[in-house]
Order: structure tokens, then sequence, then C-alpha cells
């Protein structure tokens, strides 16, 4: 599994494993659908925690430096 940087906003947690790439989620708000883009879905390390980002999303990696 790759493993990005980022911080868990429950525990601070700078450790996600991705468990799930181009998801799309869906439910009910307020009696009306609703359908997400497609995301990807990180589980900190940590405490469990699911974080979803759409595929736009970047990650940082601890070892590089900068952005391009
Ligand atoms: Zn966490």
């Amino acid at each position: 599994m790759e493993q990005k940087e980022l911080r868990c906003p429950i525990c601070q947690g700078n450790k996600a494993e991705i468990v799930g790439e181009d998801v799309k989620l869906h439910g009910m708000s307020q009696d009306k659908e609703f359908l997400t883009a497609f995301l990807t879905v990180l589980q900190c390390m940590q405490c469990g925690y699911f974080m979803f980002f759409d595929n736009s999303a970047q990650f940082t990696e601890k070892n590089s430096s900068g952005v391009t």
C-alpha cells in the first residue's frame, strides 16, 4: 500500500494509508440524493479516521522538497 504524508484532523498523525481510489459516494441529504466526484480514500494509521479527497488533491511526500 502506498503511503502519503498528510495531517490527520483528529489525532494530527501524519501517516495514512490509501484504502480506496476512484471511489464514488452517494447518499441522501435532506431528501435529495447526492453523488460525489471520484475520491481517494485514506485511513489514518494512528486512529483509523477516514479522510476523503477528490482525485485532484496532491499529497506531499516527506522527502520531496517544494513544488515544481
Ligand atoms: Zn488520526
